[in-house]
């Protein structure tokens, strides 16, 4: 899959489905309005739909959400694409999970065929991960990674930068990382869907982030890449990754190798554009998949150049749609 700029399309980011058991603050409203249960294609219909993107071309695969482990019955998904990889047919399966649920489910997942996985956590305080998280209890979450340690799954820590939040947190994030031998990784907060107060406020530039870390760390610039966007440096007293993702302050777009299915099987072209195709309606059209194939090539026919992220106090989201519709 050749997008109309010359970009190779062979990531698949999956968004099994849209609710989460959390509410961090940067990513979803207090009071969310979920998609209709009745909306959702069933896991035999995503996984349908998966297989015809591995025939299309697709290497790599992450599921995510919303919060993937909430859905009933995805080990089912995980067992069926983690097939996909024990046949050559795919690369690398990943995943993106808060790790509330990791403690019942690293087993199956390590099981399944998934080698690695992301898991966010943008503080090690307990009040405070409460309350970005609106609920959450950081115990349960490092239960769930150390779950995930013990079956053996390679752990990047994701956490989102934010001014007067966690701000102060990152030398002690870098340094439980390098204990216990994970990868962390940065992220600016964008601007998608509305959340209380608006992002401005908490908006925190990488940039700023490194220079103060520097004082401390010795980070030198790694060409290391995985099929994200991150771009990674070694901190030598750790030897660990510390990777940035920075869609405000340096645009990524020209690189860009995916496309996003949401559980109702809207394609989404771009993170932070409403360009997207229905699949569902090929899907359930006709047992055959001649017309879904057709769909996706036309939607990567006309996936967009880039995202134009601003946040200021006046201006409105990218896009309405909250980061945990289109899969993060
Ligand atoms: N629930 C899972 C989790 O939290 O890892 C997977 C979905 S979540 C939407 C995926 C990633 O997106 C998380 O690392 C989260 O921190 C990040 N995220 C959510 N909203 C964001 C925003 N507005 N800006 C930047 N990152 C965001
Ligand atoms: Fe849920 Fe993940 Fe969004 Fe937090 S970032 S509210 S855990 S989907």
């Amino acid at each position: 899959m050749i997008d109309p700029f010359g970009r190779k399309v062979s990531y698949l980011r999956v968004s099994v489905t849209d609710r989460c058991d959390l509410r961090c603050v940067y990513c979803m409203a207090e009071e969310m309005s979920f998609l209709p249960k009745a909306d959702l294609l069933t896991l035999e219909e995503m996984e349908r739909l998966c297989t015809a993107f591995v025939r299309k071309g697709v290497r790599r695969m992450r599921l995510t959400g919303g919060e993937p482990l909430v859905r009933r019955g995805v080990m089912s998904l995980v067992e069926a694409l983690g097939r996909l990889v024990a046949a050559g047919e795919l690369d690398e399966l990943t995943l993106t999970t808060n790790g509330t649920r990791l403690a019942k489910h690293a087993e199956g997942l390590a099981a399944a065929g998934i080698r690695r996985i992301n898991v966010s956590l943008d503080t090690l305080d307990a009040e405070t991960f409460t309350r970005l998280t609106r609920w959450g209890k950081l115990d349960q979450v490092l239960a769930g990674i150390a779950a995930a340690k013990a079956a053996g799954l390679a752990i990047k820590i994701n956490a989102v930068a934010m001014n007067g939040i966690n701000d102060g947190e990152f030398d002690r994030l870098l340094e439980w990382c390098g204990v216990h031998g994970f990868d962390l990784c940065l992220i600016e907060t964008m601007p998608l869907g509305n959340v209380a107060g608006g992002r401005e406020p908490t908006y925190l530039p990488l940039s700023t982030v490194r220079a103060r870390l520097e004082r401390r760390w010795t980070l030198a610039d790694s060409d290391w890449r995985t099929s994200g966007p991150a771009r990674y440096a070694t901190v030598a007293e750790t030897g660990r990754r510390l990777g940035f993702i920075t869609p405000m302050s340096h645009n990524f777009c020209e690189s860009c190798n995916r496309v996003r299915l949401t559980c109702t099987g809207t394609l989404y072209l771009c993170l932070g554009k409403d360009d997207a195709a229905d699949l569902r309606t090929p899907l359930r059209a006709s047992e055959s998949d001649a017309a879904l194939e057709a769909a996706i090539d036309a939607a990567i026919a006309a996936k967009p150049q880039g995202h134009d992220f601003v946040i200021d106090r006046e201006a409105a989201p990218a896009v309405p749609r909250h980061m945990s519709v289109t899969g993060g």
